[in-house]
């Protein structure tokens, strides 16, 4: 039995001219951890060409959501950004990954640390109604350098607060705070310059950031993971050793630097 589905592609949007997001449809089988990634791809010279992709979707929702960069040579993204309705998509059955709220001891507020497509794993999450019961705050930095680089920034701070279901939970826990580096925009700098400065607390009007309360969930670039950590070691925070061992942050790639 082949451990790949083959889906339909329902919608596709275009954030600018590096990032675009589609959903396609979800075979039944399908099961996943809201935070967790799947490999998705296309049947390339008839063999399937796969990439390790994060589902923004939640996981009662009815199709599969993705968020992806565009890479001008990359060997799937090139094809994948011309994706259109109606297309085939493969989709692996199995999602794993360390985003996950098992990989956290108990703490009061959850900190989502993103950068660029490093969001999706946190769409998933801030989607994810037993979340919130969890924790007092849920805060969500999403640093990019060009303010058309805050996909989903409408669907945050518009429609996810009126979710006829939860929006009542998300309006009193959700903090959302897009951060950009190289445009004009309400919120400026670096994620780890913010934190370290104790800016970011001060303007969410949050107590001092730290590990006795605070937990956290990292995922953007390998550079940024690395800057992240360090800041959170030296600040005494324990990582998540390792899948289903809890700490007090656990990290995930968006993508590995060749
Ligand atoms: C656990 C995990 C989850 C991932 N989730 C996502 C996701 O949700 N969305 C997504 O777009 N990508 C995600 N990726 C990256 C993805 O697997 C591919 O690398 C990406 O789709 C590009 O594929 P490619 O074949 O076109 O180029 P590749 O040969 O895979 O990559 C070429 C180069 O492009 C750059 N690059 C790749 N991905 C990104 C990115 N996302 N942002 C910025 N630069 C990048 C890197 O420099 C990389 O070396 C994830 C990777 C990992 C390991």
């Amino acid at each position: 039995m082949s451990n790949i589905n083959t889906e339909k592609v329902t919608s596709v949007h275009h954030w600018n001219d590096t990032l675009f997001s589609f959903t396609c449809t979800r075979d039944v089988s399908s099961r996943f951890i809201n935070g967790q990634f799947v490999m998705i791809g296309l049947e390339v010279d008839g063999r399937p060409l796969m990439r390790a992709y994060s589902i923004v979707s939640a996981n009662y929702e009815e199709e599969l959501e993705f968020y992806s960069i565009k890479v001008q040579n990359g060997p799937l993204t090139s094809r994948l950004q011309h994706l259109k309705v109606g297309d085939e998509i493969l989709v692996s059955k199995k999602a794993t990954g360390t985003l996950v709220q098992d990989n956290l001891v108990d703490g009061k507020r959850l900190y989502l640390f993103a950068t660029g497509t490093g969001l999706a794993p946190f769409m998933s999450i801030i989607k994810d109604p037993e979340v919130y019961e969890r924790y007092e705050h849920v805060i969500l930095i999403h640093g990019v350098r060009e303010v058309s680089e805050l996909g989903y920034h409408d669907f945050i701070t518009n429609e996810l607060p009126n979710n006829e279901f939860f929006g009542d939970i998300v309006r009193e826990k959700l903090i959302y705070y897009p951060t950009v580096t190289r445009e004009a925009f309400r919120n400026q700098g670096r994620l780890t310059d913010l934190i370290k400065s104790g800016k970011l607390t001060q303007d969410i009007g949050m107590p001092d950031f730290g590990p006795e309360h605070d937990r956290v969930l990292i995922c953007g670039s390998p550079a940024m993971l690395a800057e992240s950590s360090q800041m959170l070691n030296d600040m005494g925070f324990k990582e998540s050793p390792k899948m289903g061992v809890p700490g007090d942050y656990a990290i995930e790639r968006a993508f590995v630097e060749k």
